[in-house]
């Protein structure tokens, strides 16, 4: 393995799947979810596979179907307008959308700064791309991590090209506010950055909290790569379709790194996400309002394992203290778990560089079947 990525060996996420087939626990870790997405979208992919659409190299920015699908999507939710020939491009899942931004718009010695804790991804492709990484720290205070603007502002330097944003946030659940979005639009319009925007989680937002569009924001649009994927709003995980939207200069930097990467992802499974993305709007209420259900389901029952909850307003994470419990390593604590209690679940560190400030949080997923959930709870209320 090369210096680039000596340091990443094998994903959490495979560990710990592995972990859970190993010893049977149930898989509070790897987010996935436990049951697939809907029928009729199922059956758009077995009807484009048997009507052979698809089934040859797929065109390089993806199938025209889906292109339309995405920017009437971004039009329709957030009044935002896309060009589906110039300004979206389909990927293999949001991981290639990530890998492929980077690489395109990361000089070697660029400094991308990152919300920590992160999803691991991130901090492979900026070594990929020779970046420098500069991870700004969420903080958990008053039931919810927060970023602190301040923060940010000052992790900004004159070798900074990129800010690399997650809302909603995987691990911690959080959403960014409007005015912390506008905040950030703000400094990177001052600093003239690109922002690169993962916002799979966009339909999964809780509560009263909101999902906006960093690239909604003024100056951004233009500056700003928005990712998202199928993966997560439609139960497909598998399929690893993903998109961008941005100006038709970015995404033509990003295809030229696509290019090379997979050049085409997979063409049924196109034909199949651009109905899903015509869905109507109680197909993503139903979705929304069943992981909150989940959510609460996971979260009364990590409490009443004596666990303090950051309940989250979005995505399917749930993140927990175990200091509670007299534990302060959460990977000794996930090591452990399937043994002590019989599931699985994520230490958070690994999604730190300040691994000692993440070191008491687990994070445990909820996309998972509500008896699975309940019977997770039951075995975790051992810990006591
Ligand atoms: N970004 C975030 C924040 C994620 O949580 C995930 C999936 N867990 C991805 C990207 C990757 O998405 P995909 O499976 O579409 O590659
Ligand atoms: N994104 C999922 C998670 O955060 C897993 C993705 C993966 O396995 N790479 O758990």
């Amino acid at each position: 393995l090369n210096r680039r990525l000596a340091e990443f060996g094998t994903t959490v996420f495979a560990e710990m799947s592995a972990l859970a087939l190993r010893t049977g626990a149930i898989n509070l870790g790897q987010g996935f979810p436990d049951t697939d997405g809907p029928e009729e979208v199922r059956e758009a992919a077995v009807r484009a596979l048997r009507d052979g659409r698809g089934n040859q190299y797929p065109p390089g920015p993806g199938i025209p179907e889906l292109r339309t699908a995405v920017a009437a999507h971004q039009q329709r939710r957030y009044g935002l307008s896309f060009d589906p020939d110039t300004e979206v491009l389909v990927t293999a899942g949001a991981t290639e959308a990530i890998a492929a931004s980077l690489l395109a718009l990361v000089e070697p010695g660029d400094e991308v700064i990152a919300l920590e804790p992160y999803y691991d991804s991130y901090a492979a492709s900026i070594a990929m791309a020779g970046g420098t990484r500069v991870p700004v720290t969420l903080r958990p205070s008053e039931g919810r991590f927060r970023l602190d603007l301040d923060e940010l502002r000052d992790a900004v330097t004159d070798r900074t090209r990129l800010l690399l944003i997650n809302t909603p946030h995987n691990p911690t659940g959080t959403v960014l506010t409007r005015e912390e979005l506008a905040s950030i639009a703000e400094l990177a319009v001052e600093r003239d950055l690109l922002v690169v925007t993962d916002e799979v989680y966009e339909h999964l937002v809780f509560d009263d909290a909101e999902h906006v569009p960093l690239a909604s924001f003024p100056g951004m649009r233009d500056r700003t790569v928005t990712i998202s994927s199928a993966g997560k709003t439609f139960s497909f995980t598998g399929w690893k379709v993903g998109w961008i939207t941005a100006s038709p200069e970015l995404v033509t930097a990003v295809r030229s790194a696509k290019q090379y990467l997979t050049y085409v992802s997979a063409g049924p499974f196109q034909y199949a996400v651009a109905e899903a993305l015509a869905l109507p709007e109680s197909y993503f209420t139903d979705f929304r309002a069943d992981m909150l259900a989940k959510r609460d389901v996971l979260a009364a029952g990590l409490e009443d394992a004596g666990l303090t909850v950051y309940r989250p307003s979005g995505t399917y994470f749930v993140t927990a203290d175990i200091r509670p419990l007299g534990e302060s390593d959460g990977v000794a604590f996930c090591r452990a778990l399937p043994e002590r209690a019989g599931v699985v679940a994520i230490p958070t560190a690994v999604f730190y560089d300040h691994r000692e400030m993440g070191a008491p949080f687990v994070r445990f997923a909820f996309c998972k079947r509500a008896d699975m959930l309940r019977e997770a709870s039951d075995r975790l209320s051992d810990l006591r």
